[in-house]
C-alpha cells in the first residue's frame, strides 16, 4: 500500500455538523446545557515530540510512519497545529460514577480534531487526550502525565493485537510540559512530564452521550444522537424509528456482551467501568487504572481508588456492564414507543455472554464438551485450583496446552513441568498442592482423550485463545521508567511483540514471564489510582 503523510489526510466533522454545539466559545468550566459538544481548540504545548507510534493505525489510515521527535508531525499530534478541516471539540457527556448519576462530565481533556477516511473508505475520529482545559474540565488542568499516556497507548495496541474490540492509539507525543499530579491523592503532589496520545477509533460516543441528553429532558437531541449513531455507525439497522432504536440497544448490548468476555478471556481488569467509560461500540474505552490478572483472583482490581467497595473488581466486570447497559436502555427509553421492550437487550447481553464465554472456555481448555452453564465439575475444579495458591492466569492456560495428556505413562514431574511457571510461590509444588494439581491434570486429560481430537489442531485452538503475551502491570510500568529517562525503545519493543500474542516469539520470553517479586507491592505495578 502506498501510505501518504499526516497532512495528505482530509478531515471531515459530521458529529459537529449533526449535531447541536455550544452557542458560547468561552473556554472556562461550566454547564453547557442543550448541546452536545463544544468548539474548543487544543492549548499548544512548549515541545511536541513524536516518542511512538502505531504503524497499524497508521496504515489504517493510510498515513505512514514519521520520524521520532520534534517536527511537523508532532505538532499536529500535540495540537499546536491544525490541519485544513479539522473542527476540533469536546464532547458533551454524563454518567454513572461508581453507581451514583454524576451529571454533566463530558470531554475534560480530550479533544476531537476531527473525521478521516482511510484508504478501505472507513472513517476514524482522532483524538488527542490531554490537549488542554475545556468547558467539561471542571477543576482538572486537561492534561495527561506520561505515565498514563504510555499506559493507554500501549495498552490500546495490545487488545487489538489479542483481538479485543478497542479503540485504538496512533500516536504518543511528549509536550516538554510539566504537569503536577498527587499520584496517590496522599497529598504529595509533583511535577511529572505531561504526553499527549492521539486515539483513533469509528467513534467515542459513550452511554453517558445519552445519559445527559435524557436526564436533563433535552429529547430532540437525544433523538438525534440517536439517528446520527444508527445512520453513521449502524446502518444495517435501518433507517430511524422506535423499533431501531430498540434493535441499536440490543446490538450495543450483544457487543458489550462480546466485550465483556473478551476481558474475561484474557484477565483484562478495565478498572473504572462508569457509564462515561463505555462505548456505544462495544469498545474498550478509556485506559486508566486498568490493570492484568496475574495471579487468578476475580476479586482482584488495579484501581485504588475502588479498593473498598472493589465494584469494578475482574469477576464482576460483566454484571457491571449489564447495569450500565440498563442505564443506556433507561437513556433510551424516551425515545421508544414500547419501552418495556428494552428488556430484551438484557437478555440478548445474558445469553450473548453466556454463550460466547462458553465458547471462549471450550477453547481455552481445547474441549468441545465442556458444560459451560456452571455446573462442569472440570470447570469449577479448575477455578477453585486456579484460586487456592496464587497461580499466574496467562501462564497456565498457556502451558495447559503444553501437558502430555496423551501420554498417561510420563511421570508427574513431566505434566506439571508446562505450568510449573505458573506458580509465584514454587514451593508450593512440593506440598498437597501437587497432589491437586495433578489430580486436576489427569481429570483433564481424560476429557481431552475422550474427545479424540489431533493434539496439533487442539494446540492451535488453545493457543489462538491463550495468549502467551499480555501487558503485565509491570511492563507497562518498565516502559514508563525507561521513557522518563528519554528511552523509548521499552515501548517500542512491547507494540512489537504484542501485537502477535499468540505467537511463540524467540527471544521474546523473557516478556512472557510472571511478574517478579519487586513489582508486587510497587506503585504502578500493582496499585494505580485514577491520578492520571
Ligand atoms: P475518567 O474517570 O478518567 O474517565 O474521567 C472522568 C471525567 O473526568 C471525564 O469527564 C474526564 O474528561 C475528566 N478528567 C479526568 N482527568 C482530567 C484532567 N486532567 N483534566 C480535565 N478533565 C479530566
Ligand atoms: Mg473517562
Amino acid at each position: 500500500m502506498n501510505l501518504s503523510d499526516l497532512e495528505s489526510l482530509s478531515f471531515a466533522s459530521a458529529f459537529v455538523d449533526t449535531l447541536p454545539g455550544d452557542p458560547s466559545s468561552r473556554n472556562v468550566p461550566r454547564r453547557v446545557p442543550g448541546a452536545s459538544y463544544s468548539l474548543v481548540a487544543p492549548t499548544p504545548v512548549v515541545a511536541p515530540s513524536l516518542l511512538a507510534w502505531s504503524d497499524a493505525v497508521g496504515a489504517q489510515l493510510g498515513i505512514a510512519r514519521p520520524p521520532l521527535g520534534p517536527g511537523p508531525v508532532a505538532d499536529v499530534l500535540a495540537g499546536n497545529r491544525l490541519l485544513p478541516g479539522m473542527r476540533p471539540y469536546a464532547a458533551r457527556y454524563g454518567g454513572h460514577q461508581f453507581g451514583h448519576w454524576a451529571d454533566q462530565l463530558g470531554d475534560g481533556r480530550a479533544i476531537t480534531l476531527g473525521e478521516a477516511q482511510g484508504p478501505d473508505g472507513r472513517s476514524f475520529e482522532l483524538q488527542l487526550k490531554g490537549a488542554g482545559p475545556t468547558p467539561y474540565s471542571r477543576q482538572a488542568d486537561g492534561r495527561a502525565v506520561l505515565r498514563s499516556s504510555v499506559r493507554e497507548f500501549l495498552c490500546s495496541e495490545a487488545m487489538h493485537g489479542l483481538g479485543v474490540p478497542t479503540t485504538r492509539a496512533l500516536s504518543l507525543v511528549a509536550t516538554g510540559d510539566l504537569v503536577v499530579r498527587d499520584m496517590f491523592y496522599d497529598g504529595h503532589p509533583e511535577a511529572e512530564p505531561g504526553a499527549i496520545v492521539c486515539r483513533v477509533a469509528p467513534s467515542f460516543v459513550r452511554f453517558g452521550h445519552f445519559e445527559i441528553h435524557a436526564t436533563h429532558g433535552e429529547i430532540d437531541i437525544l433523538r438525534t444522537l440517536a439517528d446520527y449513531v444508527v445512520t453513521t455507525h449502524y446502518p444495517e439497522l435501518g433507517a430511524p424509528s422506535s423499533a431501531t432504536y430498540l434493535a441499536l440497544f440490543e446490538e450495543v448490548c450483544r457487543r458489550t456482551a462480546v466485550l465483556a468476555a473478551h476481558w474475561t478471556r484474557v484477565g483484562f481488569v478495565h478498572g473504572v467501568l462508569n457509564t462515561d467509560n463505555m462505548s456505544i461500540l462495544g469498545l474498550t474505552i478509556d485506559y486508566g487504572p486498568y490493570g492484568w490478572l496475574e495471579g487468578y483472583d476475580p476479586t482482584w482490581t488495579p484501581n485504588t481508588t475502588d479498593a473498598a467497595t472493589r465494584r469494578y473488581r475482574y469477576g464482576q466486570q460483566p454484571n457491571i456492564a449489564l447495569w450500565n447497559l440498563a442505564r443506556l436502555g433507561e437513556a433510551l427509553s424516551p425515545l421508544i414507543d414500547t419501552p418495556d421492550d428494552l428488556h430484551r437487550g438484557l437478555e440478548v447481553f445474558r445469553s450473548t455472554f453466556s454463550t460466547v464465554y462458553g465458547t471462549m472456555l471450550g477453547d481455552k481448555l481445547g474441549l468441545d464438551t465442556l458444560d459451560t452453564t456452571g455446573e462442569d465439575p472440570l470447570l469449577t475444579g479448575l477455578f477453585s485450583l486456579l484460586e487456592a495458591e496464587e497461580t499466574d492466569m496467562t501462564i497456565f492456560f498457556r502451558g495447559l496446552a503444553r501437558v502430555p495428556v496423551d501420554d498417561d505413562g510420563s511421570d508427574d514431574s513431566a505434566w506439571v513441568a508446562p505450568v510449573r511457571e505458573a506458580f509465584y510461590d514454587p514451593a508450593v509444588l512440593d506440598g498437597p498442592h501437587r497432589a491437586r494439581l495433578l489430580a486436576w491434570l489427569r481429570e483433564y486429560a481424560a476429557r481431552v482423550r475422550g474427545e479424540r481430537r489431533p493434539r496439533e489442531q487442539r494446540m492451535a485452538r488453545m493457543d489462538a485463545a491463550n495468549p502467551k503475551y499480555v501487558l503485565r502491570n509491570y511492563l507497562a510500568q518498565q516502559a514508563i521508567d525507561a521513557a522518563m529517562t528519554g528511552d523509548t525503545d521499552v515501548i517500542a519493543r512491547l507494540l512489537r511483540v504484542l501485537a502477535r500474542p499468540y505467537d511463540e516469539q524467540p527471544g521474546e520470553d523473557d516478556l512472557a514471564q510472571r511478574r517478579p517479586e519487586w513489582a508486587r507491592h510497587r506503585p504502578g505495578c500493582s496499585a494505580l489510582s485514577c491520578s492520571s
